[in-house]
């Protein structure tokens, strides 16, 4: 099938690269025009028989490469690479590249969006030998070029280069979005501690994660990571000195660290003071999970009965599908006959509704999920997934 819309936008290219040669050199036009003409006419041939390769080659060839325009080169090249024709995208940037007509921030830009080209293609070797020589001969386009290498190297997973590329962007005049850079660099650091506690590395593994609190003083991952390993060790007081913190560093995040803060309490054997925690976590921010830890701490200390009135005065004052589940479950066990089997009905229902609803998502692009990816799979951006809240939620 011809496509008509790569046709169009071709045609709209040249015409407006022509305009802008004609602005320039009315003189020549004609001449040019002579040149046009055929080629022009092959291509649309080429489009006709389907033969689009060959079209996007005969169009190269038929607008002259200059500095008026170069503009037009490009725009046609990015608009390939949005609608996904990247080989075509490649080879009109590739074309440009290999005119020594143009100045050296032109062939610079070209050179960024062949890059970006390569990127699209999934080949990012040769992505991240161009977009090194922009940062190494220090072309304007650096800033672009670094932002890009921290996005492969994130991809791949080597996060030494990706703290050593954000470090240089940050370094320059240019360093807009500075929050955003420290939170990111902050999760870089995050990374390697969690690999070096695979490697049991403990003391490499706190070495990160200071640096990561250095970056960023509200970063939750790195508290949480020092919670765990400090509980991994039998050091409870500081792996409480550590979640402690997250209220106060993001309290949407707080849910995260409940299991491990009663884990350290109870072999603490501390039940009062964990119960005195929750107490106050419960008064500044009120949660499902908070509420259910709550009844959990007051079943122990009382009973199954006691555990649901606590769970039904959160309820009546918060309503949400986690706690309402939570009370069903205690209720059934202490029921029997026709209102255990309704009971048990009910609790299916919940189960199917809670099963439905994803847990966690984006601040920042909505993506939604069922656990809490530190990197959003959605928008790429560090650290913008939270528990839901409100009834279905926390
Ligand atoms: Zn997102």
């Amino acid at each position: 099938m011809v496509d008509i819309g790569l046709f169009g936008l071709i045609v709209v290219a040249i015409a407006a690269g022509f305009f802008l040669g004609w602005r320039q050199r009315g003189r020549r036009l004609q001449e040019d025009t002579r040149h046009f003409g055929p080629k022009y006419f092959k291509g649309l041939s080429y489009l006709l028989n389907d033969q689009a390769d060959s079209a996007v080659d005969a169009f190269i060839e038929s607008l002259e490469v200059n500095p008026d325009t170069l503009e037009t080169h490009l725009a046609l090249g990015n608009l390939l690479r949005r609608r996904g024709e990247i080989a075509k995208a490649t080879r009109i940037h590739q074309n440009l590249l290999a005119r020594p007509s143009l100045t050296t921030p032109q062939l610079h830009e070209a050179q960024l969006e062949l890059a970006r080209d390569f990127i699209h293609a999934g080949l990012l070797d040769r992505a991240e030998g161009l977009l090194q020589e922009l940062v190494e001969v220090n072309s304007q386009y650096k800033p672009e070029a670094l932002g890009h290498l921290i996005e492969i190297y994130q991809d791949e997973k080597d996060w030494d280069k990706a703290i050593e590329a954000a470090n240089q962007l940050n370094h320059r005049r240019f360093g807009r979005n500075n929050g955003a850079r420290a939170i990111a660099r902050a999760h870089f650091c995050c990374e390697l501690a969690e690999d070096a506690l695979e490697r049991n590395d403990v003391l490499d593994a706190r070495r990160r994660l200071q640096k990561a609190l250095g970056y960023d003083r509200q970063s939750v991952r790195a508290s949480l990571l020092w919670g765990q390993l400090e509980h991994s060790l039998g050091n409870e007081r500081e792996a409480l000195k550590a979640l402690q913190r997250i209220p106060h560093q993001d309290p949407e995040l707080l849910v995260e660290s409940l299991d491990l803060v009663c884990a350290c309490y109870e072999r603490l054997g501390d039940h009062k003071g964990l119960q005195r925690y929750l107490e106050e976590l419960l008064a500044q921010y009120p949660s499902s999970s908070l509420a259910i830890k709550m009844a959990e701490q007051v079943r122990w200390a009382k009973d199954d009965y006691a555990a649901a009135d606590c769970i039904a005065e959160h309820l009546r004052r918060r309503p949400t599908i986690k706690m309402l589940n939570r009370l069903v479950e205690l209720h059934l066990l202490h029921s029997e006959g026709r209102a255990r089997d309704n009971l048990q009905l009910l609790k299916q229902l919940v189960d199917q509704v809670l099963e439905a609803k994803p847990s966690h998502h984006c601040r920042k692009c909505g993506f939604a999920g069922n656990q809490l990816h530190w990197l959003c799979p959605g928008c790429k951006t560090w650290g913008s997934i939270t528990p839901i809240t409100g009834v279905e939620g926390e």
